[in-house]
């Protein structure tokens, strides 16, 4: 009898594991189920990016990347709680989705034919510019006037790239790992100026320990689509994922994300792209 008991109480503990399965994502992917077990998918986001990608001194997360990536894993069948979160830094994004250490990666990351060698992506879901971040009373105020002066910004990302070949190429380029190792260096005066995308830019001059301190020069240097990075050849979850984020569009949640994120901060974000228009 007793036995019998155990039995039927370890059917239930199955049948709701299989339920948990069914609909807690289980596609038998390999990068995103953590565990194997399928009940986790691990995302890649920046940590250090306030409004986009951030890791408060609590452990949550918060900003539009990561309301984002929550939608999307929503929809692909993974509650919050399910969701493991990963820094990828701007030079690690390609080599973290090829090895599998993450499925998703939402992290202030551009669409670039250079990168689609490598990796797939879904979107674009949100269309920003870079820029330059400068000491409030800097006379900084076009990319020309960087030419002999000392500009901080990221290994592997467009704006350190951009500088290089195209916008300054004479400045004195310093890459660092992250924007708030930038961030500390134009707080230092070591560097004149820090440039990437004005959303990030944004969120940093909007922090209460910088206010007043910088400015943006509010140049739109380039367009940076960002999109939802894929490993090559995942064509269904690319799929999956356009799905969602045009479903975050038309339901609102979009907007709504954006508001909450970028209020706080004044970015003036262009409105929602369409899926699969970059805008060049
Ligand atoms: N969006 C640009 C990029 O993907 C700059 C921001 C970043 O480094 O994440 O490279």
């Amino acid at each position: 009898m007793k036995l019998r008991k155990v039995t039927a109480a370890s059917a239930a503990v199955f049948a709701l594991a299989l339920t948990a399965t069914a609909c807690g994502g289980g596609d038998s992917g390999d990068s995103g189920s953590s565990s194997g077990g399928g009940d986790k998918i691990k995302i890649g986001i920046k940590y250090d990016q306030p409004g986009l990608g951030l890791k408060e001194p609590d452990g949550s997360f918060s900003g539009f990347d990561v309301d984002v990536a929550t939608y999307v894993a929503k929809e692909l069948g993974y509650e919050p709680n399910q969701i493991e979160w990963v820094e990828t830094k701007s030079a690690d994004r390609e080599n973290a989705l090829s090895r599998g250490d993450v499925k998703l990666i939402a992290a202030t990351y551009s669409i670039t034919d250079e990168r689609k060698e490598k990796v797939d992506f879904a979107g674009p879901y949100l269309l920003a510019h870079q820029d330059l971040l400068v000491a409030a009373d800097s006379d900084i105020s076009e990319a020309t006037d960087l030419n002999d002066k000392k500009l901080c910004s990221v290994t592997g990302s467009t704006s350190a790239q951009n500088v290089k070949e195209d916008f300054a190429p004479d400045a004195q380029l310093s890459q660092r790992g992250g924007y708030s190792e930038c961030l500390s260096a134009l707080q230092n005066g070591q560097v004149d100026a820090l440039t990437t995308d004005d959303s990030i830019l944004a969120g940093y001059a909007a922090q209460d320990q910088y206010k007043g301190k910088f400015k943006l020069a509010g140049l739109k240097l380039s367009n940076e689509n960002y999109g939802v990075g894929v490993k090559k050849g995942d064509t269904e979850t690319v799929n999956k994922v356009n799905d969602a984020l045009e479903k975050m569009v038309s339901d609102g949640s979009w907007q709504k994300a954006v508001e909450e994120n970028f209020g706080p901060a004044n970015y003036k974000n262009e409105p929602a792209p369409k899926i699969g228009q970059i805008v060049q």
